[in-house]
Parts: structure tokens; sequence; C-alpha cells
């Protein structure tokens, strides 16, 4: 009886992994069938200033909205978007559209944009980045490159070289979502970061009350502060969340809490299928 659950398992087991995969096929088919339609967007996230709440900078957010299951979250189409190839593509015009829609804001704030660990080997995303900010003339100093710790699980000296590239053009390198998976001192340490952006999950414990949560955000202030970079904690929803931050001396906060993702009213770039 054991051996027959065992083997119905590891069945049941292969349909699931088979229904995933084939799934991942339609998807992937569909990807390349959204970028010939212009169905690829991007929504914007105001990031405010804890004290005061003056607007420092909008990120930019991917959206997909599917034809049949309309809107798929980036967490589920990028991995799909990754291994299909196309992360280039698409990177490069989320890259150059952020940059013309910033170039148009007459609040001056800074745009962040979201890189994969996939985007940063070989030199291509530097001159990606060069060309958008000469094309919309904004600013270097006004695009914020965000990225999560997994760059860093890969080639570290093609990693390191990368981010330099990138941080000698002015732009600004942001660390995202920190503390949340594995958070080294070593690149820290090497690499030159202008923001650390605390992951929810720190915000949401230190409202409750959390002493571990407290005392994490405290020395992850505290190393901030002496590296110099600027923090901002994500995904506050409450005003608890943002009264804790606050009171610990976060310099910025971004949450629903300050505004949702949302689209401006018209786009200033044109769209993919329209560009090489
Ligand atoms: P992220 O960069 O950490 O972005 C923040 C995510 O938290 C966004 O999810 C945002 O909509 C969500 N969020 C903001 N405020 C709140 C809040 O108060 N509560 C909650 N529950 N969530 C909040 P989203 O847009 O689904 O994006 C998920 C992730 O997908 C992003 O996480 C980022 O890693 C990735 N991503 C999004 N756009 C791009 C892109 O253009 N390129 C790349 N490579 N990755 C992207
Ligand atoms: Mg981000
Ligand atoms: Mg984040
Ligand atoms: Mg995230």
């Amino acid at each position: 009886r054991a051996k027959n659950e065992g083997r119905g398992g590891y069945a049941f087991y292969e349909q699931a992994m088979f229904e995933k995969a084939e799934d991942m096929r339609l998807l992937e088919h569909d990807v390349r069938q959204a970028l010939a339609q212009d169905a690829l967007s991007l929504a914007y996230q105001p990031i405010v200033e804890a004290q005061g709440g003056r607007l420092v900078a909008r990120e930019a957010l991917l959206r997909w909205n599917h034809a049949t299951r309309g809107a798929i979250s980036p967490e589920t189409f990028i991995p799909i978007i990754e291994d299909a190839g196309l992360i280039h593509r698409i990177g490069d015009w989320v890259i150059r559209e952020a940059c013309a829609e910033a170039a148009g804001w007459s609040d001056g704030a800074r745009v962040a944009v979201n890189i994969s660990a996939a985007q940063l080997t070989g030199a291509g995303l530097a001159k990606t980045v060069v060309s958008a900010l000469a094309t919309s003339g904004l600013e270097p100093s006004r695009l914020e490159l965000e990225v999560t710790e997994t760059i860093f699980l890969g080639d570290d000296a093609e990693t390191l070289a990368s981010l330099e590239r990138l941080r000698a053009l002015g732009v600004r390198l942001v660390i995202d979502d920190f503390g949340k998976g594995y958070s080294s001192f070593g690149y820290l340490a090497r690499a030159h970061f202008s923001k650390i952006k605390i992951d929810s999950m720190f915000a949401r414990g230190a409202a409750e009350g959390d002493r571990n949560c407290l005392a994490i955000v405290r020395a992850i202030l505290a190393l901030a502060d002496g590296l110099g970079v600027e923090t901002t904690a994500e995904g506050i929803e409450e005003e608890a969340q943002a009264a804790a931050m606050r009171d610990l001396g976060i310099d910025q906060l971004q949450g629903y809490l300050f505004g949702r993702p949302a689209f401006p009213e018209h786009s200033s770039v044109a769209p993919l299928a329209k560009r090489a």
C-alpha cells in the first residue's frame, strides 16, 4: 500500500510539473505576442520623505495585461521573460520608457527602475542607460537602478564590474528588498550603493512591536548611516508602520498608504512594438 501511495504521489507530482511546464510554454508564447501588441506598460508608485512627505522618487513597475488571463504579476512573468531570453529586450524598453517619462515630470522626482540579475551580464546595460539618458535628456542622478541581493549569487567579479560601470555614469544604485534573502556584508563593502530599501516584512514587524524586527531595522539604519546611504522602507500600508519606521529614523517611505502604482495619463515613448 505504502508503495502504491508513493507511486501515486510521484505520478501526481509529475503531472503537476507537466502542467506547470506547459503553462510556462504557453505564457512564453503569450509574452512574445504581448511584445507585438503593446500589452506591456509601466505603472509608477511614489516614494516620499519620511519627515514632511515630500515626493522624492517614483518606482516604475512593469505591468502585463494578458488578453484572457487579465493582469499577471511581474513575479510570475519576469522569470518567464528571463527563460525566454527576452529580458534584455524588455529590460531595455523599461529603462527607455522610464527615462522618457521621468524627463517630463515637472516635480523633478527621480525614477527607480528594477533590474534583473540577467541584465547585468556583459556591458549591454550600461550602453542602454547611456543611450536612454541621452535620448530623454534625463539627468543621470535622477535615475535609480534597483537590484536585489540575488545578483551576487552568480559571478561576483562580473557583477561588481557591471555595477561600477553603471555608477560611473552618475546613476544611483539601490539595493532592493534588503534583509529578505541572503544579506551579506561582503558586497556592501565592495559595491557602492546610494540607497538601501528595507523589505516590507520589517516595517510590519516593527509596527507590531516585534523585538527582532525592531533590532534588525535599527542595525540596518546604523549600517546605512555609517555607509552614508539613504534608506527607504517598502510596503507601508498602515499609519502605524509609517510611524514606527519614522521613529526609528528611516529616510523615505513607500507603500499603498502613500499611493498605489498608477499609470501615467499618456505614454511619452513609442510603444515597444513600434521600436526596433
Ligand atoms: P519590488 O521592486 O520590491 O517592488 C515593490 C512591489 O511591492 C511591487 O509589486 C509593488 O506593487 C508592491 N507594493 C508596493 N507597495 C505595497 C504595499 O503597501 N503593500 C503590498 N502588499 N505591496 C506593495 P509588483 O509591482 O507586483 O512587482 C513585484 C516585483 O517584480 C518587484 O518587486 C520587482 O522585483 C519585480 N519587477 C517589477 N517591475 C519590474 C521590471 O520592470 N523589471 C524587473 N527586472 N523586475 C520588475
Ligand atoms: Mg524595486
Ligand atoms: Mg522591493
Ligand atoms: Mg520585491
